[in-house]
């Protein structure tokens, strides 16, 4: 017999203690937390006081740190709380093919891949925030998705507007795909005074509040590069259908042109937990507790064209969607790789770029990814070819000192 109590769906976050689970988190709490929802594993990395904490709070079954050092500090934080606890690289994948309907995707960097797409070939619904999955893996990626049978639901707030301003059965018809950028903390900066920031400096960014990874990309536009490459990939466009515009209030999320010169655009107040919710309840809308716009007090919508030679993060997306096979994966990789010796003190602002450019430039000869390992292998290359980079830039800069 029965009890006639609705099933409960099964959910897995993927980076729970970062600024995207955290996020999550909130609004399966504003949906019924425990009583509506299953928690089948919850991951983080070096923040284990939180991740046991989220682990308990939500009754996860499996708890894991990526960080195999943190193993044994994560299970004496939940020892006799009966949650499972793994570590490392095959914990994570653990936790991805653990039994769970949704996976939130929200692990920072190249290291969401292998999780990403375990949960992907077993069938769940992924709700996507990790864009490297689509930047690096690509077709890989969306093929994954196809053969395992979930759904795949953007979460990045620009993805999820064009998703949601999408008319299914006007696909022939869309014309463009317009991006919007805040433009970051530096968008009226000259290059000369980008060059000496710090990196306290540039994760201040003015509308969102995000991880420090994102928060960088935003600065360098780095991050809308990469979601220039994840767009292409999503909505099966060709380059040239994706254009970027700088809207600073970030109240606009983009844009889809139709052929009969319409523009729809999803709108709302920065703050992702509208887009986790929607990928969430997809296909249906619920009641969440986020700000509402108030169009008297917003006034006006600014809007500009994004400037190239300021910020070259959106040359070198363009020039990697054109050139394709994997130098998605190998841009991404020579910034992940840029962005940790920006961060460290290692190398300037403008660096970044230069040191993506020049590993681009150098691997223009690999072959496109017949598979996974071919996407290792490249992400490997070039993180190689980019630690040299740092290294060149380094000796550069000790030079002229
Ligand atoms: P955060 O840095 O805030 O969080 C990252 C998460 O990944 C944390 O749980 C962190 O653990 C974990 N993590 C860090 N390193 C590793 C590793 N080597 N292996 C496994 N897990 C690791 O990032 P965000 O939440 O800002 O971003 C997550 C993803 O979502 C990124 O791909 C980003 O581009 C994307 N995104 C983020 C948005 C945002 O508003 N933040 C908006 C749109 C997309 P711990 O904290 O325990 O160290």
């Amino acid at each position: 017999m029965t009890s006639g109590a609705p099933e409960k769906r099964r959910l897995t976050i993927l980076g729970s203690t970062g600024s995207i689970g955290t996020n999550t988190l909130d609004v399966i709490d504003q949906l019924g937390g425990r009583d509506a929802f299953e928690i089948a594993a919850v991951t983080g990395n070096g923040n284990i006081g939180l991740l046991a904490a989220q682990a308990t709070a939500t009754g996860a079954e499996l708890a894991v740190t990526a960080s195999e050092g943190q193993y044994e500090n994560l299970k004496s934080a939940l020892a006799g709380t009966g949650i499972e606890v793994a570590a490392g690289r095959s914990g994570l994948i653990e936790a991805a093919e653990r039994d769970a309907d949704w996976v939130m995707a929200a692990i920072v960097g190249t290291a969401g891949l292998a999780p990403t797409l375990a949960a992907a070939r077993r069938g769940a619904d992924i709700a996507l925030a990790n864009k490297e999955c689509l930047v690096s893996a690509g077709d890989l990626f969306v093929r994954a998705v196809a053969e395992g049978g979930g759904r795949l639901i953007p979460v990045d707030s620009e993805h999820s507007a064009i998703f949601q301003s999408l008319e299914d059965d006007q696909r022939h018809a869309v014309e463009r795909i317009v991006l919007t950028a805040s433009g970051g903390p530096f968008r009226t900066w000259s290059r000369e005074q980008m060059a000496g920031v710090t990196a306290e400096v540039a994760r201040a960014h003015p509308n969102w509040s995000m991880g420090l990874k994102i928060s960088i990309g935003s600065a360098s536009m780095f991050n809308k590069g990469l979601e220039m490459i994840e767009a292409k990939h999503l909505f099966d466009v060709a380059p040239s259908q994706i254009e970027v515009v700088v809207h600073p209030q970030s109240i606009i999320h983009s844009m889809v042109g139709y052929t009969d010169g319409s523009v729809i655009a999803q709108l709302g107040c920065p703050d992702m937990r509208t887009a986790i919710g929607y990928a969430l309840t997809y296909p249906m809308r619920t009641k969440l507790n986020v700000d509402r716009l108030d169009f008297a007090k917003l006034a006006r919508l600014d809007f500009e064209a994004p400037d190239e030679v300021r910020f070259p993060a959106l040359r070198l997306a363009r020039t990697a969607m054109e050139r394709g096979g994997l130098q998605g994966a190998i841009m991404n990789a020579a910034e992940e790789v840029a962005f940790h010796a920006f961060v460290s003190g290692r190398i300037g602002f403008l660096d970044m770029a230069d040191i993506a450019e020049v590993v681009m430039d150098r691997m223009t000869d690999v072959a496109p990814a017949a598979s996974m390992d071919d996407v290792f292998a490249a992400d490997g290359e070039a993180r190689a070819r980019a630690a040299e980079a740092v290294a060149e830039k380094e000796k550069a800069a000790g030079a002229a000192a």
